[in-house]
């Protein structure tokens, strides 16, 4: 695997890369698309660092597994140990925010949806985590107000601010870190908005992060 987590600057990350920790549910928008409802309870999965790649790369997308969609996030990086933390500790804790994409196998999870079993076949899979680079967290001065989004072909497909997101990334934070410790090189994908829809081959991205553009493809 030749992932390293690196800064906008170019510059490497002295961390290891961890484990991805994803939200489900986060934007109201997309729980209305997808016909689900908000939980007491935020929808954790996971994915292995197996899963995470560079956006640099052309994407690469399981073939005959059905519609693989798009999910644009932002992403947090963890520069430290959490366990049962404080709002302090996990603020603390966020050395990079990025942007990228928590792809899905649609047609696989809504199969696994209805028999009632993990998502992992549809949501963690090689490669299905591309990431940018971070931006360090000092750039940005509230993280509740970071504007994000996806245009593929140069049509704007998905479109978010953190500032609506149903549990800020913070407190997410927290109660990821009651049951999970979190390690320092771990990532987490904060949730997608709207506009999720299938990715085909010779597709071309533009991921935006405030100022911070992204450019990839679908190989
Ligand atoms: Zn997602």
């Amino acid at each position: 695997m030749s992932y390293s987590h690196t800064f906008v600057s170019g510059e490497q990350v002295d961390l290891p890369v961890g484990k991805v920790f994803c939200v489900g549910q986060n934007y109201q928008d997309h729980i209305k698309e997808m016909g689900s409802v908000t939980n007491e309870q935020a929808v954790i999965f996971m994915k292995p660092n197996t899963a995470i790649c560079t956006l640099t790369q052309p994407l690469v997308i399981p073939k005959e597994r059905g519609e693989c969609h798009n999910e644009v996030e932002l992403s947090v990086l963890i520069d430290r140990p959490l366990k049962n933390a404080t709002a302090q500790q996990a603020m603390q804790a966020i050395c990079g925010i990025g942007i990228g994409l928590d792809l899905t196998l649609r047609d696989v999870q809504k199969e696994l949806k209805r028999l009632g079993r993990p998502w992992e076949r549809a949501k963690s899979f090689d490669a299905s985590s591309p990431l940018s680079r971070f931006v360090p967290t000092a750039e940005f001065s509230d993280i509740q107000d970071l504007s994000f989004s996806l245009e593929v072909n140069n049509t704007l497909r998905q479109q978010g601010n953190s500032q609506y997101m149903v549990r800020d990334i913070v407190p997410l934070i927290c109660e990821i870190s009651e049951d999970f410790t979190l390690l320092p090189g771990d990532v987490v994908l904060t949730g997608t908005p709207a506009g999720v829809a299938p990715l085909i081959a010779g597709d071309s991205l533009l991921l935006t992060l405030e100022t911070h553009q992204f450019e990839t493809q679908v190989c």
